[in-house]
């Protein structure tokens, strides 16, 4: 298994252009990654250029089917409190 993109991905398009092997196709509803194509950027860069340049935490999942971006790497806000944060939203609409 290689990297996915999920629902999750809101379409930005700033991961398909960086893709040294092509493997990031434009799809409905959100753009996929090519298990055939993907070489996780091996031999090309130290690290995955779709996970890189992604602004979405979760929106891509490793090779184990981890997010690759979790919670808070990118935000800075702990997953307890992001979560709690959720609930708020949630409750109150
Ligand atoms: S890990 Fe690298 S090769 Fe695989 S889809 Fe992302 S950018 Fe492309
Ligand atoms: S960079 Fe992330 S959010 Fe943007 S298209 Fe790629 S996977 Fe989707």
């Amino acid at each position: 298994m290689t990297y996915q993109i999920i629902e999750t991905c809101v379409n930005c398009c700033a991961c398909e252009p960086l893709c040294p092997s092509d493997a990031i196709i434009e799809a409905r509803p959100h753009f996929l990654i090519s298990a055939k194509k993907c070489t996780e950027c091996e031999g090309d860069y130290i690290d995955p250029q779709c996970v890189s340049i992604c602004p979405i935490e979760g929106a891509i999942l490793d090779s184990f089917g981890k997010a690759a971006n979790p919670i808070g790497s990118l935000t800075g806000i702990p997953a307890a409190q992001w979560v709690a944060m959720i609930a708020e939203v949630r409750a109150s609409v």
